[in-house]
């Protein structure tokens, strides 16, 4: 059995659009498309009169190193967000099949869901945050095809073990699709479980550039997943997802020198992180700071209201997730640079003066 028999009859079946960049290649006079013959203005060479690849290989090229594995386990898209919609479209039935999730968690799982018409299954984490397999496997239905993991999970910081996601894994081969979403690894202090994929075919691992590569205005973000999953899913993405300009920042972001940058700021913000958390839980107001293996930190205040609006008043503006289950007091601050982290500070501490 292949996992993608677990997959929407009608999408296994369908026919792709069949775009004019993919029918023809090669060729240095183009009339196959409906474009302009003139580049805009201020083009600077990118040739946006052109239609993009519609997954252009030399950024599934860079992306595919980065992450350890081959290109054709690759599907780039607008944001690991429109992953998540497209493996909810392509596996979930509307109105028979559902996917599983962890809350508190970050909550385009759900939403993709009910815009499929899939029921969202909801196994909560422990109370320290941690995930509890046992808890999943027994939760689970035959409806469930898609068992969403965010590690490290947004809105808590905590991570997920190798050892869990392989345990995941095996347990679910032959009946639903693992989606290990790691956004925020970069930031983590153990490595991501994509090479793994090699060896279950039922796990696919969402990575993006929106966080650690700095490119969240550019909506660069990858699926890994073995060669059939991805072939699925190229069915059905938009023909032309990745505009030529966001490519080019992306190529740029992914180069020798761009790497050097991103692992720099990488750095920045975990030593920042510890900063944050031990000023932070030194002061009067704050409960508890959650450990985090991400760029945010989730606070736990005695009055979280007065906090984010005087916060606010001093022109910050952090995340209240005080509506997440378990975070009825808490709040959700990314790190940012020495300077910015200085001034959330001096807000908290003059509140607590
Ligand atoms: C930010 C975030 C994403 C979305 O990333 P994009 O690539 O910008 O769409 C996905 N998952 C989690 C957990 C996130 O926090």
């Amino acid at each position: 059995m292949s996992i993608v028999d677990l997959a929407r009859p009608e999408i296994r079946a369908m026919q792709p659009y069949s775009s004019a960049r993919m029918e023809a290649s090669g060729g240095a006079i183009l009339l196959n498309a409906n474009e302009s013959s003139w580049a805009p203005p201020g083009d600077d060479a990118l040739d946006c009169n052109r239609y993009p690849d519609p997954q252009p290989p030399a950024l599934i090229e860079a992306l595919a190193a980065l992450y350890g594995v081959r290109p054709a386990q690759v599907l780039v898209g607008r944001g690991s967000d429109e992953a998540i919609d497209l493996l909810v479209r392509a596996f979930c039935r509307a109105g028979e099949d559902a996917i599983a999730i962890q809350p508190p968690t970050f909550g385009m799982y759900a939403v993709s869901a009910r815009i499929q018409n899939a029921a969202v299954l909801e196994i909560p984490l422990a109370d320290d945050f941690s995930l509890d397999v046992d808890a999943v496997l027994a939760a689970l239905t035959p409806a469930v095809k898609l068992v969403f993991v965010c590690t490290p999970n947004n809105p808590t910081g905590q991570k997920v073990t190798l050892a869990q996601v392989e345990r995941l894994a095996q347990a679910l081969a032959g009946r639903a699709l693992l989606v290990a979403d790691e956004a925020y690894i970069e930031f983590a202090d153990t490595p991501s479980v994509a090479p793994l994929i090699d060896r279950y075919d039922n796990l696919a691992v969402l990575r993006t550039l929106s966080k650690a590569w700095a490119l969240a205005g550019a909506r660069i973000g990858a699926l890994l997943a073995n060669e059939e999953v991805i072939a699925l899913l190229r069915r059905i993405i938009a023909p032309y997802p990745l505009p030529r300009p966001c490519v080019a920042l992306a190529l740029q972001a992914l180069s020798a020198q761009g790497q050097v940058q991103a692992r720099k700021h990488v750095a920045i913000v975990r030593e920042q992180r510890e900063r944050m958390a031990k000023a932070l839980a030194a002061l009067p107001g704050v409960r508890d700071v959650l450990p985090s293996q991400a760029n945010f930190l989730a606070v736990r205040l005695d009055d979280p209201a007065t906090v984010y609006q005087r916060l606010l008043a001093a022109g910050i503006v952090v995340r209240d997730v005080r509506r997440y289950p378990g975070l009825g007091d808490a709040l959700r601050i990314t790190i940012g640079t020495e300077g910015e982290n200085d001034r959330v500070l001096a807000v908290l501490q003059d509140i607590y003066a």
